[in-house]
């Protein structure tokens, strides 16, 4: 060991100055699978810390009064620019910051937003739009709460909604958006592509055409949102096919440790305005200690995705020759196929992700022979997870869906959900073969 040399003070007195940001080098955009290592923190900030500290305090102290009033100003909107700053932790806080910075790189965002669960994410965003009288258009089916919130919860305080097919051709959507724009204010088209358990694309830039063929460029055009849970950031990214938000459940792909549950919203700076109004009305934000497991998540995000994403092209070709299955619905498939939804697919997605449908020949008895069976697979909803999943929708996530809707949605007693995870691919098929051999 020798002493602290003269160089080594000076190394450590520049480490407590900020440096400026790489974004680029040559000219050359860096990647966002880079950039999730260090984008928006400064360790000169943090005590050198390489990695951002869990900030857990719930006020920021102002370093003088008029610093506070000028704060409160931006915040009643007294002065133009709206406010910055730390003040109060149900608005924000450094690890939220960080986390929101680094989540708009993989949709190119202007701005993003965290929350406490996708639901909250979901909800801020439908209060902060709506108002009695006013009608949702929505694709159809959409996740069982999103559809709870907007039918029964805002249908109480007078909100109506319309609905398409998440398959829906243009004129489809032109006539339901033409219907909705007849009754009334629009305050949103939300959609969710894929549709679970159904797997059908929405054509969002279909969407998008119509929506604007039928609003113009006035001031009452209804933003379109869109729930990307599914297939985002990595394999679709729908801003870019003319949405104006993207909602996430960080629970799922971008967490993607079953160990959390988070939200997002992502967009343009006005837009999020508005909803970073109400989160912090209501306070729906992400606390600090889950942004900070987001942000660890982030930085592999696309190694798990990919590998996952992999793992299912593998176990889903495994699984489609099988003799006892009936037909395996895998967006991955769509690559090489036939029809509008293969064209979607084309358009809009650059992979198939790692969640499927398994149709297996038989019922219930079969399924549930498949689903004990299985070993290395563990027996719980969610996905995205590292680890894979297995459930069965008509018996679990789906059971209080009318008969009717189930079979219309294709919610059969032989349909399996899987969500792969990023285990060895031949220990997934042996897994699979095995499980199908005691069915
Ligand atoms: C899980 C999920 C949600 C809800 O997210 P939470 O984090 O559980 O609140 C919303 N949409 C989709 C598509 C989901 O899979």
């Amino acid at each position: 060991m020798t002493k602290p040399t003269e160089d080594d003070l000076t190394g450590v007195e520049a480490r407590q100055s900020p440096k400026p940001e790489v974004e680029a080098i040559g000219g050359r955009k860096l990647k966002p699978a880079t950039l999730m290592m260090g984008h928006g923190y400064d360790p000169a900030l943090s005590e050198g810390a390489l990695k951002p500290p869990v900030f857990l305090t719930s006020t920021f102290v102002f370093p003088n009064a008029a610093a506070g009033k000028r704060h409160f100003e931006g915040v009643t909107g007294k002065r133009p620019g709206g406010a910055s700053g730390l003040v109060y932790s149900r608005f924000n806080g450094p690890n939220q910051e960080i986390l929101e910075d680094r989540l708009g790189i993989w949709e190119g965002a202007e701005d993003a937003l965290t929350f406490s669960s996708g639901m909250s994410a979901i909800a801020t965003l439908f209060l902060s739009l709506v108002r009695p009288g006013d009608t949702i258009v929505h694709s159809g089916p959409l996740y069982a709460a999103t559809e709870t919130l907007i039918a029964r919860v805002l249908g109480r305080f007078g909100v109506n909604w319309l609905d398409f097919p998440a398959g829906a051709t243009r004129e489809e959507i032109d006539a339901v958006l033409e219907k909705a724009h007849a009754a009334g204010r629009v305050a949103l088209i939300y959609l969710e592509s894929p549709a679970n358990p159904t797997n059908a694309l929405v054509d969002v830039q279909a969407v998008r055409a119509s929506r604007d063929a039928i609003f113009g460029a006035g001031d009452e055009v209804p933003p379109i949102a869109i729930d990307n849970t599914f297939l985002g950031p990595l394999w679709s990214q729908p801003l870019r096919h003319g949405a104006d938000a993207v909602v996430y459940s960080l629970t799922k792909y971008a967490g993607g440790h079953s160990d959390l549950v988070a939200g997002a919203v992502l967009g343009a700076k006005p837009l999020i305005d508005t909803i970073r109004a109400m989160r912090n009305t209501i306070g729906t934000i992400c606390d600090p200690n889950t942004a900070w497991m987001l942000m660890r998540s982030l930085e592999t995000l696309e190694l798990r995705m990919s590998r996952a994403g992999e793992n299912a092209a593998k176990v889903c070709a495994f699984l489609r020759d099988h003799p006892k299955v009936e037909r395996v619905g895998y967006l991955g498939f769509l690559a090489e196929a036939e029809g509008r939804q293969a064209d979607i697919y084309r358009r809009h997605c650059t992979g198939g992700g790692s969640t499927f449908s398994l149709y297996l020949k038989g019922g219930e008895p079969e399924a549930f022979r498949f689903l004990d069976a299985l070993k290395i697979a563990k027996l719980a909803v969610s996905l995205g997870g590292t680890e894979t999943l297995a459930s069965h929708p008509a018996g679990m996530t789906h059971l209080s869906v009318a008969d009717d809707r189930k079979q219309a949605l294709g919610i059969t007693d032989n349909l399996v959900r899987i969500s792969i995870g990023v285990e060895d691919a031949d220990d997934l098929v042996a897994d699979m073969e095995q499980a199908l051999g005691a069915v």
